[in-house]
């Protein structure tokens, strides 16, 4: 079994950027980018259009920022493994690392596997059918894609998450109902009232999205009032999926700290640290709040420098 000093799991902008410092600090990570799990650099992958990544004045798409970004931590020596985790034990140390192909022992373990917007199986909403053609799970990445300038547009969803991004949208839509399922939001009550004293916002309460419709894009959407059965057809520009996010923690078989919403806890605020010593997490598996690529590069690279001092401190960086 070979031995390193340092696993990075997980090739979104925070594992990158958690390889690209460790790498340069000499401890020569070896970086799970995953396989079946999705393509290697995250939710990125799936996004158009980045205009809010600093430095990119003209905007970038999101695979030729991942694509950079993975180069940039290759050429300081990361060892790059195309290749999902698939189970680790926390129960000793030097701590294991098992994959498809192989297994690894390390010192240290950054855990960078980000999360995964929940989608809805509506018909249309599929991958081959309108999936980034007008339907996503991320109003902020996508919200300002010229399909949905001066158009309609339905946010489904009744947490913080979907008046943020109901009242995002109102920037590029001409209205922007909420679908809920419910005749109460989740939402925080100053989040929520914020959306619900907008012009351009309605909430559709008691309601759900039972089909979408287009042709190259999306056309129209049916929605159920849950109460009455009552199907109406209404014009629709996009559909946007907040309904929240499920961290990608299922392989840690339950070895370290996880809030309620299986998000990883972090022991030390403001610093990367969780509840085993030696194994630091960084980006969306552990921020429920935030989620942007520029927070998850920036504590990918919190994570590698405490990984860093922490070999140290226990003699281990040499
Ligand atoms: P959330 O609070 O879990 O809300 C998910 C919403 O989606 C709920 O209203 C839920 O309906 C609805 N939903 C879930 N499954 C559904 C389904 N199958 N069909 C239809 N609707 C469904 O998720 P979130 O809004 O992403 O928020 C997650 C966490 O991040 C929260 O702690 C939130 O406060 C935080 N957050 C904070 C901010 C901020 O402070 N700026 C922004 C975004 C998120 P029900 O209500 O009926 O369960």
């Amino acid at each position: 079994m070979e031995h390193r000093k340092l696993i990075i799991i997980g090739s979104g902008p925070a594992g990158y950027t958690a390889a690209l410092y460790s790498a340069r600090a000499n401890l020569f990570p070896v970086l799970y980018e995953g396989f079946f799990s999705g393509p290697a650099g995250g939710q990125l992958m799936t996004t158009t259009e980045v205009e809010n990544y600093p430095g990119f004045p003209e905007g970038v798409t999101g695979p030729e920022l991942m694509d950079a970004f993975r180069k940039q931590c290759a050429r300081f020596g990361t060892t790059l493994l195309r290749e999902d985790v698939e189970s680790v034990d926390f129960s000793s140390h030097p701590f294991k690392v098992k994959g498809k192909k192989g297994e690894f022992t390390a010192d240290a373990i950054i855990i960078a596997t980000g999360a995964t917007a929940k989608r809805l199986e509506i018909p249309g909403a599929g991958d081959e059918e309108f999936w980034q053609k007008g339907v996503t799970a991320c109003a902020i990445c996508d919200g300002a894609m010229p399909i949905f300038r001066n158009k309609e547009l339905y946010v489904i969803g009744g947490g913080d998450s979907a008046v943020e991004e109901a009242t995002f949208l109102t920037k590029y839509g001409s209205k922007v109902y909420i679908v809920h399922r419910r005749e109460e939001l989740r939402a925080s009550k100053i989040m929520a009232q914020r959306a619900l004293n907008h012009p351009k916002i309605e909430v559709l309460w008691n309601s759900v999205i039972t089909k979408i419709e287009g042709d190259k894009v999306v056309r129209s959407v049916k929605i159920q009032n849950v109460n009455t059965k009552q199907e109406i057809q209404r014009e629709a520009a996009g559909v946007f999926f907040a309904i929240g996010h499920q961290p990608n923690t299922g392989f840690l078989g339950g070895q370290l700290e996880l809030n309620a919403q299986g998000y990883i806890v972090i022991k030390k605020p403001g610093t990367t640290y969780t509840s085993v010593e030696g194994v630091f997490a960084a980006g969306d598996v552990q921020d429920p709040t935030y989620r942007q690529a520029i927070t998850a590069a920036g504590s990918g690279c919190m994570a590698a420098i405490d990984a860093e001092r922490w070999l140290n401190e226990k003699g281990l960086g040499d």
